[in-house]
């Protein structure tokens, strides 16, 4: 069942379902203008630029007025599909501006390599942004490797949410989880309660930072930009609920799996053919 978190009604700290306990027009006013600034972004991934409508609350979204409750996206990564190249880990540094040093990723891809005795290996040197190097184990001591990509997964229930004290962090109508940059005050509790490890402190903001699902591009009808640079279709975004679109088909159509079930985050980025010494 999607939960409500409508804008309109967050106002100060969160409570533990991640809502405001009160209104305040003031806040409304706020959180509506840092919706407008963050879609109003113009990306930069060589890819398609559209005509911005600042004057309006919503992006346009194939031309007409985009409507947050229309919509409730969720993320697949096809980890068969996945070979490591690691493009989208680029993209996503150049399209928001994440730091280049290897300690600040939206995304990153994990390669993991079980070995006949069941010891999994993982690495992910700089976030597996260049690709990996050959992984030292020769071929005998291999049973299964597969390249893992992971980003913040847009819980339904998140927990970086119900910490935050100011409300900085919030869930969109379109289940999507942002932050808004003007309340952070840079504590590092959400940090800390992400079991994902998904979000860093920016270095030079000072405020917390992760994956938006690229928000200021998908209000626009646009794919994520490391979606539209991955070249095995290995992430796939899009609509959860709606049928027939590429995501409804993907989870219908995979035995898909989530990361760390039992902590009940409701996470919306959906795995097929994860390995169960990675969930
Ligand atoms: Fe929050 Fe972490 Fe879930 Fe993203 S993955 S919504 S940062 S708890
Ligand atoms: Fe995997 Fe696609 Fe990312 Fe390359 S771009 S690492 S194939 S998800």
């Amino acid at each position: 069942m999607k939960e409500d978190h409508p804008l309109s009604v967050r106002s100060g700290p969160s409570t533990t379902n991640g809502d405001s306990p009160t209104a305040g027009n003031d806040r409304v006013t706020t959180r509506r203008d840092f919706l407008k600034c963050l879609i109003g972004f113009v990306p930069v991934v060589g890819l398609p630029i559209l005509g911005l409508n600042l004057g309006a609350l919503a992006a346009t979204e194939k031309g007409r007025e985009y409507d947050p409750a229309e919509h409730w996206y969720g993320m697949g990564i096809d980890v068969g599909l996945c070979i490591g190249c690691g493009r989208c880990v680029e993209a996503c540094k150049e399209e928001n501006n994440v730091p280049r040093d290897p300690y600040f990723f939206r995304t990153w891809v994990e390669r993991y390599i079980k070995t006949p005795d069941g010891k999994m290996i993982v690495d992910s040197p700089n976030g597996g942004m260049n690709a990996f190097p050959p992984a030292g184990v020769s071929e005998q001591e291999i049973l299964r490797t597969f390249y893992l990509p992971k980003l913040c997964n847009h819980c339904e229930k998140p927990p970086c949410v119900q910490v935050c004290p100011v409300g900085a962090t919030f869930n969109t109508k379109d289940g999507v989880v942002l932050v808004d940059e003007s309340y952070c005050i840079g504590c590092r509790y959400c940090i800390q309660a992400c079991p994902y490890g998904a979000r860093y402190l920016h270095p030079e903001k000072r405020v917390a930072d992760k994956c938006t699902f690229c928000y200021h591009r998908i209000t626009k009808g646009l794919r994520p930009a490391c979606v539209e640079v991955c070249p095995t279709s290995a992430r796939i975004f899009g609509e959860t609920r709606r049928a027939s679109t590429p995501l409804w088909r993907f989870v219908r159509t995979h035995e898909i799996h989530v990361l760390k079930p039992h902590l009940r985050t409701s996470p919306k980025v959906y795995y097929s053919d994860l390995d169960s010494e990675v969930r």
